[in-house]
């Protein structure tokens, strides 16, 4: 049944005009394979997110169509595909009211799954992300830090067992630190389960440590794809070659040996 030639996601010449008339997506096509891991890049308000939403149909295009696991979303009933796709965004956006273990659990709940399986599941995914179930699974949002609240963000996006996270700057409000060993577990995770996940960040560097290939955005318009040695190699552009400096002053994060 599953055809593995086919894109996970695509987008077939895509436009987005908001209602004020804001062209935020010029004619964008871009695909991207099942279990790849593919960063958008871009400085901020070059469309990214708007991007990312119209896989899950938050947004819908003006023209154009985007097409999950080979099927319009327009085809698709919105509740299946959006219960089918996991998101993690920036500051986690967790329920404040819920506690951790109830937070990872919402999207098991809302899928019929009884409490008992919830519970285990919600301990085990927590387990996953490198989260003492026992003792931060009755935390509330407030009562963690932002690494443990991205965490837990992971862990409900991947209790679902969707076969595709979309994660938009996931990473971006924490200190380099935290960030840096939560890309590397992340990292791990991902290639151990073989998810296709989208990745929307401004940090190149994030972006060549994670991702098999990049898209960068400029101003509605995709203006580069391709893995990191090909853009460092060739940079299509002024633009692209200046969201690349910032990578080749760090030789050791711009060289992805091995992978
Ligand atoms: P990014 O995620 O790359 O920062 P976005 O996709 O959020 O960019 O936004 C792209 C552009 O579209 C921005 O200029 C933003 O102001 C505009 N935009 C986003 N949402 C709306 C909206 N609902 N109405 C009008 N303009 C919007
Ligand atoms: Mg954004």
């Amino acid at each position: 049944m599953n055809d593995v030639t086919r894109p996970a996601v695509e987008w077939r010449d895509v436009t987005k005009r908001y209602a004020d008339g804001h062209l935020a997506l010029d004619s964008v096509n871009l695909a991207v394979a099942p279990g790849e891991c593919l960063a958008i890049l871009g400085t901020s308000g070059s469309g990214k997110t708007t991007l990312l939403k119209l896989v899950n149909r938050l947004i819908e295009p003006t023209s154009g169509v985007v097409l999950v696991h080979g099927k319009a979303t327009t085809e698709w009933d919105t509740i299946k595909l959006r219960r089918s796709i996991g998101y993690v965004i920036q500051e986690s956006g967790l329920m404040p009211h819920l506690d951790s273990k109830e937070n990872v659990a919402l999207g098991l709940r809302v899928r019929g799954v009884g409490s008992g399986e919830r519970e285990r599941k919600a301990e085990s995914m927590l387990e996953l992300v490198g989260l003492e179930a026992a003792r931060i699974g009755p935390l509330r949002p407030h009562q963690l830090s932002g690494g443990q609240r991205q965490r837990v963000g992971v862990a409900r996006a991947l209790a679902i067992e969707p076969d595709l996270i979309l994660m938009d700057e996931p990473f971006g409000a924490l200190d380099p630190i935290t960030r840096r060993e939560l890309q590397k577990e992340f990292d791990a995770l991902r290639k151990r389960l073989g998810k296709t996940v989208i990745l929307v960040t401004h940090d190149i560097r994030e972006a060549f440590a994670l991702a098999d290939r990049l898209a960068v955005m400029d101003q509605g318009r995709l203006v580069q794809v391709g893995t990191a040695e090909a853009l460092m190699a060739r940079p299509a552009n002024a633009f692209v070659e200046s969201f690349l400096e910032d990578a080749r002053a760090v030789p050791t994060s711009a060289g992805r040996t091995g992978s």
